[in-house]
């Protein structure tokens, strides 16, 4: 794969391969930083450990990536938004030799190195680390190797049959969702064409964005599908070659496909399912109407069992929790042994705390076995959020939930109670969460003076939310 990306860089050096605010890079651009890069990681990484890559979608972060990479390297992409003292506890668990920020432009841009002389990477080397919610409270780090990327590559080439074309951006290089659009244009020749956050909050400059991006397949998750939908002006007159949309990462829900279906009557739709531990997704389908939404079938050289609780597989059409094996499940967790990694019939297996049930050859995913859950389009522990807010020296009590509507989480509140030599508002605790916690994880507080209780003596959180 990376000498594939490689000689595409070489071979077609006068190829667009990179779109963001008006700023366009060649392949030629691109191949001369990832050199510049390769050698200074070389040269001051000795010990190989993995590279923290700090910014907000900039070629740099794309150059550091594949310049990594090369080396052998392995690295881990935060993204700005990331709040300061989780990235403290990321930067803690991988004690990194170096981080590379947008210090590194004068490295990519002024250096004269010429060539990757040798890739390092090998196949079960850890290529690299995306930290997602922990339900410990602490973000937890999950490593994917060489070939789960070069598996996911090649069965998202299949699936997405592109060539040279303009692959549009949404998620943010801290997201696994990311891997598709940062990968798929540099093996097929495309252009990757960039959404920045800053554009992405203004519907005005998003909207122009999307019309000049001339794109051919997008990678959205729902989320950001449906809010691009509350505009009617988001249809094929807007955006006439987009011919492919590869949706992942939560429930995709009727109404979604309903409208896109109107606006864009032609498109493409793939719905495919996945959690950042098995590389991006690992089932996928065309949804041609809104009758049959599943999230299809595995990827060639992965099984998907529905097994119950003592991991005994389950009939056609009966309900248990998803577990994955086969060449897409990652190594595991960074510095945690995790019950959810196991051998399943002699194969490397992930439990993912999803719910689902298979039907004629298809999987459906219902729902969670847990209280992880996706807000706009952002996966999340809600135990993490109550852990935060519980270690609190003023807080007595906090649990956490969430309000409902279309079946989708609309907000996620925080019930507090305050210990009684204390006086807190809380506007005080939410500017505490957001030194902690990123933005799409800040509750709603609410305050209480009395926790109720279900008859069997637990925390009645439906009364809770009743009354709020
Ligand atoms: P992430 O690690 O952020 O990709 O989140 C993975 C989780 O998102 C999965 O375990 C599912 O709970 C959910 N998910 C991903 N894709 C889908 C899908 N197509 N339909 C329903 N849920 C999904």
């Amino acid at each position: 794969m990376l000498n594939k990306i490689i000689n595409n860089l070489k071979d077609y050096p006068e190829d667009e391969c990179y779109e963001i605010n008006g700023n366009i890079y060649k392949n030629k651009d691109l191949y001369k930083y990832i050199c510049n890069i390769y050698h200074y990681v070389l040269n001051n990484n000795k010990s190989k450990k993995g590279v923290i890559v700090y910014g907000h979608k900039d070629i740099y972060m794309i150059a550091s990536f594949l310049a990594c990479s090369c080396a052998g390297i392995p690295y881990i992409p935060i993204d700005v938004s990331i709040p300061v003292e989780r990235k403290k506890k990321i930067i803690e668990q991988i004690n990194p030799d170096i981080i590379i920020n947008k210090d590194i432009e004068n490295i990519m841009n002024n250096e004269n190195y010429l060539d990757i002389s040798k890739i390092y990477m090998q196949d079960d080397d850890i290529y690299y680390i995306i930290f997602t919610s922990g339900s410990t409270g602490e973000p937890k780090g999950v490593q994917i190797t060489y070939n789960n990327l070069k598996s996911c590559m090649r069965w998202l080439e299949s699936i997405c049959n592109i060539n040279k074309g303009i692959i549009l951006n949404q998620a943010n290089y801290s997201f696994d969702l990311s891997v598709a659009d940062i990968y798929l244009p540099l093996l097929t020749r495309c252009k990757h064409y960039i959404l920045k956050r800053d554009v992405q909050r203004n519907y005005t400059l998003l909207f122009k964005e999307l019309k000049k991006s001339n794109s051919d397949l997008a990678v959205f998750t729902p989320s950001f599908l449906d809010l691009l939908l509350v505009d009617k002006s988001f249809n094929a007159a807007l955006m006439p070659n987009l011919k492919t949309i590869l949706l992942c990462g939560e429930k995709l829900t009727n109404n979604t496909v309903d409208r896109l279906l109107k606006r864009f009557p032609s498109i493409h739709l793939i719905n495919s399912y996945g959690p950042t531990e098995c590389t991006f997704a690992v089932t996928g389908i065309k949804i041609n109407n809104s009758n049959d939404i599943s999230v299809g079938t595995p990827k060639d050289d992965v099984d998907i069992y529905i097994v119950n609780n003592s991991l005994e597989e389950l009939g056609e059409e009966e309900t248990g929790e998803i577990l994955i094996t086969g060449a897409s499940v990652g190594k595991g967790y960074l510095n945690n042994n995790s019950n959810s990694f196991i051998f399943y019939k002699g194969k490397k297996g992930y439990l993912t705390g999803d719910l689902g049930y298979k039907k004629n050859n298809k999987v459906y995913c219902i729902g969670r076995k847990d209280t992880q859950i996706k807000f706009k389009g952002y996966r999340i522990e809600l135990s993490e959020i109550e852990k935060v807010l519980n270690n609190i020296e003023y807080i007595e009590k906090a649990i956490v939930t969430t309000k409902k509507n279309d079946n989708k989480v609309s907000r996620i509140i925080a019930f507090v109670k305050i210990k009684s030599s204390y006086s807190v508002e809380s506007k005080e605790i939410k500017e505490y969460l957001k030194r902690v916690l990123p933005e799409y994880m800040i509750p709603n507080i609410k305050m209480i003076s009395e926790i109720p209780l279900t008859a069997n003596g637990k925390v009645d959180a439906k009364k809770l939310l009743e009354e709020y």
